[in-house]
This record gives C-alpha cells, structure tokens and sequence, in this order.
C-alpha cells in the first residue's frame, strides 16, 4: 500500500509518491524527465525533451475553454539532496523514504524535495485528468533550478505560445511573489606590483560575524568582514606605514563574507597592537546591534622578507576597497520594505599580479543593476584594472498592471476570506528567467506550505496542500 493512499487531494499526492520513487537530486534528472516524456506519451500529450532535461507538455484546452489565453504552469524537476548524519540513505540511487505525521508530510532522514515536487505532481494531476476545466495548457519542467537555475537558462522559449504563467515554486501558502531581482556576478582585477621587501609581518584578521545570503538578507545591516578588513588596514595605515603581502574573505559571491584576513609587513611595528585594539572597540560599537560578535585579531607571524604589495599598490588596494559599494544601494519605492539594488563584495584575493574582487549585483530594475555594473567598471578602470561580468540574468519586474494576479487576488479572497499578500524578492527566481524570454509575459509564484526546505527536516502541509489545490483548480476554471 502506498503511504500517501488515503490522504486528500488524492491525485496530486498520487503523483508526488510516484516522484519520490524516483532519484531527482540537481544534475540527476534523467530518469525523472524519462518518466515525464513516458506519462505524455502514454496519454497522447504533445511533449519535448532537450538536452538539458527540460521537459514541455502541453494539452488542449477543456470544452468552452477554447477561446482563453494559454497558461503555462512551471515548476522545476530538480531537488536539493541532503541528509541527516549517518542516515544510510544514497539519493543519487534510491527513492524518498516518505511519511506522515500529523498535518505532515517528510521523508525520513532526507529532504522531502516537495520543493519542488509538489508543483511537478500539480501538473502531473491536471494534465491527467479529465474533470479539471483549464485553458491549453504548457507545462514546464524545468531542471537544475537549484544549483543557478541551469535549466531555465537553457531552456528555448521558442516552443511556448502562452504569455501568462503560473510558476510553482513557492512556500508561503498565501504568498504570491511577483517580481524578483535580476543579478549578475562582477569579477574585479586591480592591476597590482610587489617586491621583496624585509620586516616584521602580522596577521590582521575580521572574524565572528553572521553572514548570510547576499540577495534576502542584505537589508539587516550585517557586516562584510573584506569591507571592514578593507576599514582596518586603513585605520592602522594612518599611524603605520603599512604593505599588504595578502588579503582574502569570502568563498561565494553571494554570500556576506563572515571572516576576512590579510598578512601585512611593517618596517616599524611599535604601538600596532593599541591600534588594532582600538579599532576593534570601534567595530564592537557600530556593529552592537547587527553583528555583535565582530572582532579584530591581530597576530604577529614573525620577521624576515616577503613579497609584498609595493607601498603604491597597497594604497591603490586600500583606496578600490573603500571606495567600493557595498551593501544596499537603493529600495524599492514601488514595495515597501524591498531592497531594489545592492552589491555584495562577496571573494576577495589577491595573485601574483592582480587584487581580485567579486560583486554579487542584484536589482529588480535592470538599467539599475546596469549603472551599478558601470560603477564597478568605471571604478575599477581608476585603477588600471577591468572587470568580467558573468552569470547575467535578468530582473522580473514588478507589473502595475497583471491580469493574473488581479484574477489571483479576487479568488483567493473569496476561497479563504482575507487577502493574499503580495511580495517581492531581492533573490533570483525562475520566472526572471522566463520574463525574460517571454516578451510581456504576465506571472505570479505560489505555492503550498512548506517548511525547513533544503534540510532533512523539511516538511510539506497537508491541510495547506489541500486548500491550495483548491485554489489552482478555480484559477484554471477561472480562466
Ligand atoms: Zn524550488
């Protein structure tokens, strides 16, 4: 007997067992696109396959239906496989091992991937049946959406006719998310010399801070350790005249560097430890509320030759990093409380020849993120220096006018008799992608509760599927 057998809305839940059966971590989502190609197949639905995985299933519009605008419904294949220490489980091979609890759903020991298998079993159970009334539809299944959102990105738009979509994957039920930033990764080179140079070398290093993920949590005010390192050297540069021999912070572009250190020489290092100490204290005092753990750390590594940054590249460091943006450039005067444009100076190094420095550049207005982008390079040039940009993707941008979501609103309050709220976020979705392919494209996110996603402890809400299960059959029938 299958666990999920008896528990509402049957078809869905039907669906989503059968997915769980099957192995669909990101980069492994073969077999599932198989199993997707193989339903339509076995019910006569128009279905494409590339090379990424993605799969494309359309069906025919309900009778009477025949006149509405195509809805795309999207979702992605992929989940994140994580597992609780020594739970003998390998995801790569075996199925979900799923369970009830209560009002819940998890898989034990595992990520349930009900982010974003639920959407995949929605669409499933709407094209399978014959009862739900909808306008044509294209279901979407995209891949690798976890890992940068490979599958979308490749994904050819050319195939899809309709211009309003339904993306799958959120987990807020009452939360429609309708805009989102577009992003890019800036990659600095600041040209830089050394020479061997003798002295007495120390380690200065900013430690104890929180982090966090550069796109949802770059309004709290948290401190980036290569910018305060950057403040640092700075301060201590005014008493000492000080050469960099290296710097390094962070590992991600998009993630608050937390710990961030350099190896300095000195000719004369007398009075270097009160500096530091004093800065620290100054650190300790602005960051009290916000990041109450930051400290400054110095340590003396020894004496003898280094090769180290000449006194004029020291200074050209010193000067790029702090006169870099950083942190939130502006807020949205469209949603209250969202951040529209922000950098993040996420991995800091430095080579033989070049200081390395790379933004994380984040905005929902695209000629924003663009400007930001120009600042970077024009600073950078300033140097002697030039920047790559890479992973460029674009902003969905907030729509005044949406028929979807006006539609959306005016369901959902009469289902469940308060109004949704509407959200936007300063993180890269999906529907960015597809807004950017799809000219004019009308689209809202939602979905229903889940909780803990991407740890073992995730769990899915059964009372909330069943009502949002609801909700996207009026949304179709509403058509
Ligand atoms: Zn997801």
């Amino acid at each position: 007997m299958r666990i999920l057998e008896s528990i509402e809305p049957k078809e869905p839940l039907r669906f989503f067992e059968e997915i769980c059966a099957i192995p669909h971590g990101s980069r492994n989502t073969g077999a599932i696109a198989d199993y997707c190609v193989e339903f339509a197949r076995e019910r006569g639905l128009f279905c494409l396959r590339d090379e990424q995985n993605n799969v494309i299933i359309k069906k025919p519009a309900s009778k009477g239906y025949e006149e509405k605008p195509v809805l795309i419904l999207q979702g992605h294949l992929d989940m994140v496989c994580e597992k609780e220490p020594g739970a003998e489980i390998d995801l790569a091979r075996e199925g979900l091992r799923l369970a009830r609890e209560g009002d819940y759903i998890f898989a034990k020991g595992t990520t349930l991937g009900g982010d974003d298998g639920i959407a995949i079993a929605m669409m499933l159970a709407i094209l399978d049946s014959g009862k739900i009334a909808h306008p044509a539809l294209e279901c979407v299944f995209t891949t690798d959406e976890e890992i940068g959102m490979l599958g979308a990105a490749a994904l050819d738009p050319a195939p899809l006719a309709g211009r309003t979509m339904l993306n799958l994957d959120s987990e807020n039920e009452g939360v429609f998310t309708v805009s989102c930033a577009g992003g890019a990764t800036v990659s600095c080179a600041v040209p830089v010399c050394r020479e061997e140079k003798t002295g007495v070398l120390f380690e200065l290093s900013v430690e104890g801070l929180l982090g966090g993920h550069s796109g949802v949590e770059i309004n709290l005010g948290r401190a980036n350790a290569n910018k305060l390192l950057a403040r640092a050297l700075d301060f201590l540069s005014q008493s000492l005249p000080l050469q960099l021999v290296s710097i390094a912070g962070g590992l991600k572009d998009n993630a608050i560097p937390a710990r961030s250190c350099a190896q300095i020489l000195l000719r004369e290092a007398s009075g270097i430890e009160a500096l530091a100490e004093a800065f620290d204290l100054v650190l300790k005092h602005e960051y009290a509320a916000s990041d109450a753990g930051v400290s400054l750390k110095l340590i003396r590594a020894g004496e003898g030759k280094a090769n180290a940054l000449t006194a004029k590249s020291t200074a050209d460091v010193l000067s790029f990093l702090l006169l870099a943006p950083n942190g939130v450039a502006e807020m949205s005067r469209e949603i209250e409380g969202l951040v529209e444009s922000s950098l993040n100076l996420g991995i800091l190094n430095c080579g033989e020849a070049f200081l390395n420095a790379s933004f994380s550049v984040r905005s929902s207005v695209s000629s924003r993120k663009e400007m930001l982008i120009r600042i970077l390079t024009r600073l950078t040039g300033l140097f002697g220096g030039s920047v790559c940009v890479q992973g460029d993707y674009p902003a969905w941008e907030y729509r005044r006018n949406s028929p979807l979501r006006e539609r959306m609103e005016r369901i959902f309050t009469a289902q469940y008799g308060f109004s949704p709220k509407i959200e936007a976020i300063h993180a890269g979705l999906e529907c960015g992608i597809f807004a950017g392919k799809l000219e004019g494209l009308d689209c809202v996110s939602c979905g229903p509760d889940l909780l803990e996603i991407h740890t073992p402890r995730e769990k899915m809400s059964i009372s909330s599927l069943q009502r949002f299960w609801q909700f996207v059959i009026e949304v179709l029938g509403q058509s």
